[in-house]
């Protein structure tokens, strides 16, 4: 039986995409080095599907560790999640992003090559739009970045096209994501993390519990409705899908394609804050301070792509988005530690 594997497989989009790939009655195998995740996220998987994830730890600069994974396994392709993703750190330690981000796709790409494993779903980002003029945002806006997680992203997009123009048995989905929030609805797996969340809804989560005094809204100037930064929030289950619907496409068709996976519905961070107190009834404390730099008032898709190409939309409204991030939160205070 031929095999997924999910690099980056521990990790918060990872795990909910292997749930929907075994429901779909695919193999799964998860390769990760664990540095933003832990196993127990796997075994929480298994728990959830009734069988375990096969697990390797390994990092993918590793072309040796690669090499056995592929010589090993009967593997058909790769759902590649394995990067860095902050932001504000990759301005810091720019060259670990680029070694854990491009270096470590680059040597990826070779195993997979020498192994004849050419269909890729890649991980990209709506953060290649850098600050679009238009909204909402269709595949073919101009793409540029402003930091070197984005800039990773962007020469990832553009390598990628270089390797499927160099031989065009590769078959490769390019995936941008809007924001991911929310959990599985078991409450189970959600997004774990380190530290001081960097983004809004794990930051929401955490002021509702507890654990942090009050959220601070990163300006309310900005040419929005209410003056707070707009974005395309989808829910986790939803760009899990996704990943099937990309991975069944490349089953059917040769090619790169490049497709946004969005909601096309913006929301603002005081809607944010309202929709999680009122449907979760919990009080979520803030305070208005100054913007955050690098952040652009609003981003929103197009996902009409993704529908005419995958017969793919999100389904789950911001609701589902808002409850199921804070059953995780409740029932993991402490992440997998819990
Ligand atoms: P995550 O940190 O939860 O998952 C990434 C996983 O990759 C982690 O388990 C980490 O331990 C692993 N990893 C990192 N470097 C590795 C390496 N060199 N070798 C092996 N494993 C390694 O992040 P996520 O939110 O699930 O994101 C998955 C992918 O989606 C990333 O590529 C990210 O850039 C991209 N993405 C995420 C978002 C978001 O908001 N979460 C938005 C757009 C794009
Ligand atoms: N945001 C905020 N406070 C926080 C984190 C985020 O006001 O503690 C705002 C941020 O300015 C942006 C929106 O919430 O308008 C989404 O930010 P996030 O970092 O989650 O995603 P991104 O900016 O990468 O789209």
């Amino acid at each position: 039986m031929p095999v997924i594997l999910l690099t980056g497989g521990a990790g918060y989009i990872a795990t909910h995409t292997a749930i929907c790939l075994l429901e779909a009655g695919f193999e799964v195998l998860a390769l990760d080095n664990f540095s933003n995740s832990q196993p127990q996220a796997l075994e929480r998987v298994g728990q959830i599907c009734g069988r375990q994830v096969p697990l390797v730890k390994a990092d993918i600069r590793d072309e040796a560790a690669l090499e056995r994974v592929f010589s090993e396994h009967q593997i058909s392709a790769v759902v590649h999640f394995a990067g860095l993703k902050a932001v504000g750190e990759s301005t810091e330690q720019p060259l670990a992003y680029y070694d854990n981000n491009v270096a470590g796709t680059v040597t990826l790409c070779r195993v997979m090559a020498r192994h004849g494993v050419k269909q890729l779903v890649f991980s990209s980002s709506a953060t290649v739009y850098g600050d679009a003029r238009q909204m909402p945002i269709r595949e073919d806006a101009p793409r540029s970045a402003t930091n070197p997680y984005g800039q990773s992203k962007l020469m990832l997009e553009y390598i990628l096209a270089d390797l499927q123009a160099s031989d065009p048995a590769w078959r490769i989905a390019v995936l941008r994501y809007f924001n991911p929030v929310g959990a599985h609805p078991s409450g189970l797996i959600g997004e774990n993390p380190n530290g001081v969340p960097n983004n809004l809804m794990p930051f929401i989560s955490q002021v509702a519990v507890g654990k942090r005094a009050q959220l601070a809204v990163f300006g309310d100037d900005y040419a929005t409705a209410d003056g707070t930064g707009v974005r395309d929030y989808i829910h986790v289950m939803d760009l899990a899908s996704g990943h099937l619907k990309a991975l069944q496409y490349l089953q059917q068709q040769p090619g790169l394609v490049a497709v946004n996976l969005g909601t096309g519905r913006g929301y603002s961070v005081l809607e944010m804050i309202k929709a999680f107190s009122d449907i979760n009834q919990v009080a979520v404390p803030y305070q208005i301070v100054a913007r955050r730099p690098g952040d652009i008032a609003e981003c929103y898709a197009d996902p009409s792509l993704a529908l005419e190409l995958f017969g793919w939309k999100a389904e789950r409204g911001l609701e589902d988005m808002v409850r199921d991030a804070w059953r995780w939160q409740q029932q993991n205070p402490d992440g997998y530690c819990s």
